[in-house]
């Protein structure tokens, strides 16, 4: 029996999972960020040249026959941003407004991310443009098939290896296995990521993230001489980061005091029992209506007077619009891009502790990376050994980023894109430049 892959429509797509970049342009937003860490880095112009640009971008048609009989053409992208330092790594995205642009920004941040975190990674992004909620399962497999095989000669273990992302998940992973492994015409586990773990999956990949960001998290609070015990926490989105953190940071001994899905936001001063939330939210799907607190808005989760807050939901939330007004601490970005460039000085003037998201959230291609070497050394870790080995990568790695804004007197972002773009760097120099 394999339950994951029976599970209904509704379980596969999150429709506003994360958001189209409206505010910034996402490839300008990257490399604004990019640009910064690159001055300092006093980046030769060569190499600057090379990490700017993506290394390939395929966009294909990918033609499938609907359940009436039709057949529909999609548009499919797949961007390998940068694989220097070893295959590329990232999700692979179904939403009507996938971009270009967006996937190459993505693809990029991917590279970042992986080398932050020093796994043997570069960076990838694909995507179709599609309307999964107006899809059947059948038209969702055949779309997820047709575009697997348009770009199977970037896919391999050894050169690219795509992972869930908004409205895909672990049966969409199943389908591009098989897919690949027919194509291949023997079995491939470690083509993909992210899959059930019957057929290859990591225990801890689906906590990976959420407990990333509360060690991390954790790291910051020792590092600001902050109790964990005393800590408030707000957290914006309650799916697989947001729950899983709330949890976590709950189990650790912080004080939870507002959570948030698409419905609004639920605030309690004296604490809100997140097991019982998220049994409320696995009944009725939203928070809408949780009885154990005040309903705001999540406008107003954003500046609420806490310690921790973790936006864990969309991007851009954090503009210049709201920045000023936030009180927290520290933000532990469990989302992507929850901050717009221009909000970045704005948290530096208040002081603000920022774990960037391509540190904070690192923890699921972390555990994926371990799914992978699980794949090819045909062995299977235990959830202890998984928790363990991602528990020493986000501390060293947080200290190492740490350690270098320090040393550069720089905010916590620079010194991450800092480290992953020297990282890339030094990959580069090492290997010559074929031109
Ligand atoms: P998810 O779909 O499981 O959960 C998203 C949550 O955000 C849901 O509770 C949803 O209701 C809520 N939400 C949607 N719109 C909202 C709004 N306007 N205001 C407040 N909340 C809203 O998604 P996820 O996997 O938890 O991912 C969340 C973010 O973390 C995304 O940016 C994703 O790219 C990023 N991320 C996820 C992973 C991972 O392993 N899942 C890894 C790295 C980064």
């Amino acid at each position: 029996m394999v339950p994951q892959l029976l599970l209904p429509t509704d379980s596969i797509v999150h429709p506003d999972k994360d958001l189209f970049l409206h505010e910034e342009n996402p490839f300008e937003a990257m490399m604004s960020r990019f640009d910064r860490a690159a001055e300092l880095l006093d980046l030769e112009p060569v190499i600057y040249n090379v990490l700017g640009h993506p290394e390939k971008q395929i966009i294909t048609s990918v033609p499938v026959m609907m359940d009436n009989g039709d057949i529909e053409v999609f548009t499919g992208i797949r961007v390998l941003y940068n694989t220097s330092r070893g295959p590329a790594k990232g999700g692979i995205r179904f939403d009507k407004n996938v971009t270009l642009d967006e996937v190459t920004a993505l693809a990029a941040w991917m590279t970042w991310k992986c080398a932050v975190v020093n796994i043997p990674f570069g960076g990838a992004k694909g995507g179709v443009i599609c309307d999964p909620l107006q899809m059947s399962v059948g038209e969702l497999e055949r779309l997820t098939r047709r575009y697997t095989a348009s770009i199977i000669q970037t896919l391999g273990p050894d050169s690219d290896v795509p992972a869930p992302d908004v409205n895909t998940n672990e049966r969409v992973m199943a389908w591009i296995m098989d897919t690949y492994s027919m194509h291949m015409r023997h079995t491939v586990t470690a083509v993909v990521t992210g899959k059930p773990i019957e057929m290859g999956g990591s225990q801890g990949r689906r906590e990976a993230t959420g407990r990333g960001c509360t060690i991390v998290t954790k790291a910051a609070l020792a590092h600001l001489g902050m109790a964990v015990k005393a800590t408030t926490v707000a957290i914006q989105g309650f799916g697989n980061v947001g729950s899983v953190a709330a949890q976590l940071l709950q189990r650790e001994g912080c004080r939870v005091v507002a959570i948030s899905d698409r419905t609004g936001a639920v605030y309690n001063p004296k604490g809100i029992d997140i097991d019982d939330a998220i049994a409320w939210v696995q009944g009725r799907k939203t928070l809408d209506a949780y009885p154990r607190g005040d309903h705001i808005t999540n406008d107003a989760l954003l500046t609420l007077d806490v310690d921790v807050l973790v936006p864990a939901a969309l991007e851009n939330v954090i503009t210049t619009k709201n920045a000023a007004h936030i009180r927290a601490k520290i933000i532990c970005e469990g989302a992507n891009g929850p901050t717009t460039a221009a909000a970045d000085p704005v948290l530096d003037e208040k002081g603000i502790f920022v774990i960037p998201d391509i540190l904070a959230n690192a923890g699921g291609v972390t555990v994926s990376y371990f799914e992978w070497v699980q794949d090819r050394e045909g062995y299977f870790w235990t959830e202890q050994r998984v928790n363990e080995a991602l528990h020493e990568i986000m501390e060293r790695s947080f200290a190492a980023v740490l350690e270098l804004s320090r040393q550069h007197k720089v905010n916590m972002r620079t010194a991450a894109y800092m480290l992953a773009i020297s990282r890339v760097a030094t990959v580069h120099r090492l290997r010559g430049i074929y031109a």
